[in-house]
């Protein structure tokens, strides 16, 4: 390491900067976020704002003199962009009275170097290459910003509000650092993190006993964690973050195993769906499980298929959840038909032609002797069935009796989003045929919508081909 990443306070003086064009008003727009007052000489002593905010402005000062003469009575660094050769004999100037100073893009004439930043209010990451490689830091930033949760500058205020009067309750260091790491980790920072800074302030004021809080059991967590229909980069960053927080998680049959591989290492991984052939182990297990792990001041992730409030019982759950008195949030995640509909090209409304979609479940076909097939016929309305695979027959039936045209395009999409995903279109009448050609979780999309597809448009395209190919024999 050359380089010694600090942090300057722009409270304490001005900064100079020597340049012009578009290099220097970039260089303007980051040290304006960053609440410097700017002392700006440009080198030909014109000053093009263009493209400036007014509050951007309201922070620079337009100097007129020669930088190279100019006094540098209270300024704490100096930076040159776009300044040519001004700008290396000002690196000179700037070393020779002991001022910090970079020329961009010049490391031989700079005494220290910009680096890459991920700012989140109070808490700042700076990112350096020793000026190597400024798109290699570009990128580290980029993976940085992906896991570092967007209200983390809101709690490190949180806490720095609260700092000196725990340290008046808790004098002993490391009972203090323990208290802090449980309310970061626990439902407190959780609550931070999520936006509600006064129920955390609340909860925070309840503790009576601050010594005795740290010093007792961590309290746990549930999360309910929405995996998406199987591709693991279709997990959202608050998905990614749960499982990598994990302590214990219980999944269903339906997440993949490359989504279960995004799991933190040493978490205990439960299985607690049907497995092929045998029952699970009910949902008053699952629940008993959760809340068991939560009360044992363990964090535990609820891990299923899809979203967990779409056919996945998640309101059961949360609901035992919460009346266990557990801290609970929920994750949502890329449900069925959403993942089918990006992976074929299904648009599951259009313009002025599909204006409205149900989602409905037909596990077995009594459940769909429930379903109301009335209220489903309108030609502007997209069906989408799940768990519809053994009773496609009766769907099909109860959309044709309620009068739906037999020629309804449809469409059965299968393992979506996973390497062996399929699809096959045809009509309402061909349903049940169709359903017989794919296997794997499957869910029927039903309306004219499904004509929009890409496999319609290249079976069409083969039919198409194969009438050409007739004609000609
Ligand atoms: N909560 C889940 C649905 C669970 S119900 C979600 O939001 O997606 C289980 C049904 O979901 C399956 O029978 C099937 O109809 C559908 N399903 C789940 N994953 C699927 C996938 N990868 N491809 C197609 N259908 C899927």
């Amino acid at each position: 390491m050359r380089y010694l990443p600090v942090f300057l306070d722009l409270q304490t003086g001005l900064v100079a900067l020597v340049g012009q064009g578009e290099l220097a008003r970039a260089k303007l727009r980051v040290l304006v976020a960053a609440g410097a007052r700017i002392r700006w000489h440009t080198t030909d002593g014109a000053h093009d704002v263009q493209g400036l905010e007014p509050a951007q402005l309201a922070r620079i000062e337009f100097a007129k003199s020669d930088p190279l003469a100019a006094d540098l009575t209270g300024v704490v660094a100096v930076f040159c962009a776009g300044a040519g050769d001004v700008g290396v004999a000002m690196s000179a100037r700037a070393k020779s009275v002991g001022l910090p100073v970079n020329v961009m893009d010049d490391l031989a004439h700079s005494t220290f170097i910009f680096p890459a930043i991920v700012d989140r209010g109070d808490v700042v990451v700076a990112i350096g290459t020793g000026g190597t490689s400024p798109v290699v830091a570009r990128r580290v930033r980029e993976k940085i910003e992906a896991v570092l949760p967007a209200r983390i500058g809101d709690l490190a205020k949180f806490i720095g509000r609260f700092r000196k009067s725990i340290h008046a309750r808790i004098p002993e260091m490391p009972l203090r650092r323990r208290f802090w790491e449980r309310v970061i980790d626990g439902p407190i920072g959780a609550l931070v993190l999520s936006g509600h800074k006064d129920d955390a302030e609340a909860a925070l004021d309840k503790i009576a006993d601050a010594s005795a809080f740290a010093s007792g059991k961590a309290q746990g967590h549930v999360t309910l964690v929405g995996a998406g229909p199987g591709d693991p980069d279709l997990l959202t960053i608050k998905a990614l973050r749960a499982l990598s927080d994990a302590d214990v998680v219980f999944y269903d049959e339906l997440v993949s195993p490359e989504i279960l591989d995004r799991i933190r290492r040493d978490a205990r991984r439960v299985p607690v769906g049907r497995r092929v052939g045998k029952p699970g182990i009910g949902q008053d297990a699952i629940n008993q499980l959760m809340i068991d792990a939560a009360q044992s001041g363990q964090r535990a992730v609820r891990l299923k298929g899809g979203d967990a409030f779409v056919f996945g019982r998640g309101g059961e759950e949360v609901e035992a959840v919460r009346q266990a008195g557990v801290s609970y949030s929920v994750v949502p995640g890329i449900t069925a038909a959403v993942g089918a509909a990006a992976q074929f090209e299904v648009p599951l409304t259009f313009r002025r032609k599909a204006l409205r979609i149900s989602f409905l479940t037909a596990h077995k076909a009594d459940d769909a002797d429930l379903v109301d097939w009335s209220t489903l016929t309108d030609t502007q309305m997209t069906v989408v069935v799940y768990m519809g695979m053994t009773a496609a027959p009766s769907v099909r039936d109860g959309l044709l009796a309620a009068g739906r045209s037999p020629e309804t395009p449809v469409g059965v999409f299968a393992s979506v989003t996973r390497p062996d995903a399929k699809a096959a279109v045809g009509t309402l009448e061909q349903l049940p045929d169709l359903v017989a050609s794919v296997d794997g979780p499957a869910i029927l999309i039903i309306g004219d919508v499904v004509a929009h597809s890409a496999p319609w448009r290249r079976q069409n395209i083969n039919l198409t081909l194969s009438d050409i190919l007739e004609a000609a024999q």
